[in-house]
């Protein structure tokens, strides 16, 4: 059971020294208590405390590894229920299907690995295969395993019934550490015993949350405790109920037997393969841990991944790029001077519009925190002083012959403030929207 903050408090050496960063230890307390500070942050609690305070402070959610080599897809150690809370931690792994019935497996994996998407300046990529053993054949599943692994990296989940179709798969996982996919009120000791061989983490299936939380007590009585949630439910509504609820008992109540990853299979709960990525954006909002998708295709997968990559951005860090002077399209002394500000959406529509249209051009990026042009220019974050200052930190004199300023439209109100702060430079106003920036070139070189 969780601590309540007067509990941690008793627990502090109580000094008030604010080394933790808090102006008091009962603000400190109140924070752990609140899943918001973490405890290594106070050098001064004594060893017995720590043992009581740091199963308070564990993350209500398990953090989970799946591995193969040096690649990982990770899920759990989340701490709030609403993103804007706080932030969400661990983007949800999204992994494929695929059987060891399936001919082309090896050219299927190759394809689902080299897939990725560019998204203002990172690229987003699928997190691993589900490897199915729908044949029953246990050699089959091993060949199977063994063929992915001769083609990819990929982290893995293995999809069996029989524990020795996953014995006969270990022999050729080639040091990966997969996901076994699922341990259930029939065969859990059998389950168990493979997961503690082999150092993997075990998913747990059961019908109903009772249920589940049952089998995994039992199953963490019986060593393991690296485990992942699958409670029955394939539908829209059924999946939306059980996550919020088991997000809700780990996090709100702190009930350990449910503070576990969830993985999801949409596809096995929609009529149509359209519908795939419908179900699967809900489980990326509330709460899967890991998706396992059936039908793959690059529009599909390019939906869920951007989806994916904003609801884990941290609300209180806008994706930024660094301030700076960008060269597009090769551009030569006489090049126009674009001006913008660091939030990367902003960048990468006005980078992305000039570079299309084959126009050069030199991108002033003032440092704006982050923000928008118009947000920033709002807050005071983009204004005469802060371009001035980025003309002059990006040392742009020594670049350019011409000294030409093109400001953002949204802001024409900063034209004479900005003339006055860089005498000797000829500041333009330019269109308010990045799509009409190459028009607006095309007449004013
Ligand atoms: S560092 Fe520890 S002792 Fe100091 S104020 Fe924070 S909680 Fe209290």
């Amino acid at each position: 059971m969780a601590l309540t903050g007067l509990q941690i408090y008793k627990l502090l050496p109580q000094t008030n020294c604010k080394e933790c960063g808090f102006p008091t230890c009962l603000a400190f307390a109140m924070k752990l208590a609140a899943k918001q500070a973490e405890l290594k942050a106070c050098p001064y609690v004594s060893e017995e405390s720590k043992r009581q305070l740091e199963a308070a402070a564990q993350p209500p959610v398990r953090l989970i590894t799946i591995a193969t080599g040096e690649r990982k897809a990770v899920a759990g150690n989340e701490i709030v229920l609403f993103r804007h809370e706080k932030t969400f931690y661990n983007p949800v792994p999204i992994f494929v299907r695929v059987k060891d019935t399936d001919a082309d497996l090896a050219a299927k994996v190759k394809e689902l690995d080299a897939f990725s998407v560019d998204y203002v300046g990172m690229k987003l990529r699928l997190n691993g295969v589900a490897i199915e053993n729908a044949s029953g054949d246990a050699n089959k599943f091993a060949t199977a395993v063994e063929t992915v692994r001769s083609v990819s990296d990929f982290p893995l989940i293995l999809i069996a019934k029989d524990p020795a179709a996953f014995e006969a798969a270990m022999a050729k996982a080639n040091g990966a550490i997969p996901l076994l996919y699922a341990a259930d009120a029939s065969n859990w000791q059998a389950m168990a015993e493979l997961a503690k061989k082999f150092k993997t983490p075990l998913a747990v299936k059961a019908d109903g949350l009772d249920a589940l939380a049952n089998l995994t007590e039992q199953i963490k009585g019986a060593g393991v405790e690296d485990l992942v949630l699958d409670p029955g439910a394939r539908d829209f509504l059924g999946t939306l109920t059980l996550a919020t609820q088991i997000r809700r008992l780990a996090i709100r109540k702190n009930f350990r037997p449910l503070g576990y990853p969830i993985i999801t299979f949409p596809g096995e709960g929609v009529q149509s393969p359209d519908e795939e990525p419908v179900l699967a954006a809900q489980h990326i909002g509330k709460y899967a841990g890991f998706i396992v998708l059936d039908h793959f295709t690059p529009a599909r997968a390019y939906a869920l991944l951007v989806l994916r990559q904003n609801i884990y951005t941290d609300p209180q860090k806008p994706i930024q790029v660094q301030p700076g002077l960008y060269e597009i399209n090769s551009p030569k002394p006489e090049s126009p001077v674009l001006v913008t500000t660091n939030f990367s959406i902003t960048y990468f529509s006005v980078s992305n519009e000039v570079e299309g249209a084959g126009l050069p051009a030199w991108l002033l990026v003032a440092d704006a925190e982050g923000m928008s042009v118009l947000t920033a220019w709002a807050a005071g974050k983009f204004d005469a002083d802060r371009i001035a200052k980025a003309v002059k930190t990006a040392n742009v004199e020594a670049k350019v012959s011409r000294k030409r300023l093109v400001l953002p439209g949204a802001v024409s109100v900063l034209l004479g403030e900005v003339e006055e702060s860089l005498p000797g430079w000829q500041v333009d106003v330019g269109p308010r929207e990045a799509v009409d920036i190459p028009a607006y070139l095309k007449v004013k070189p």
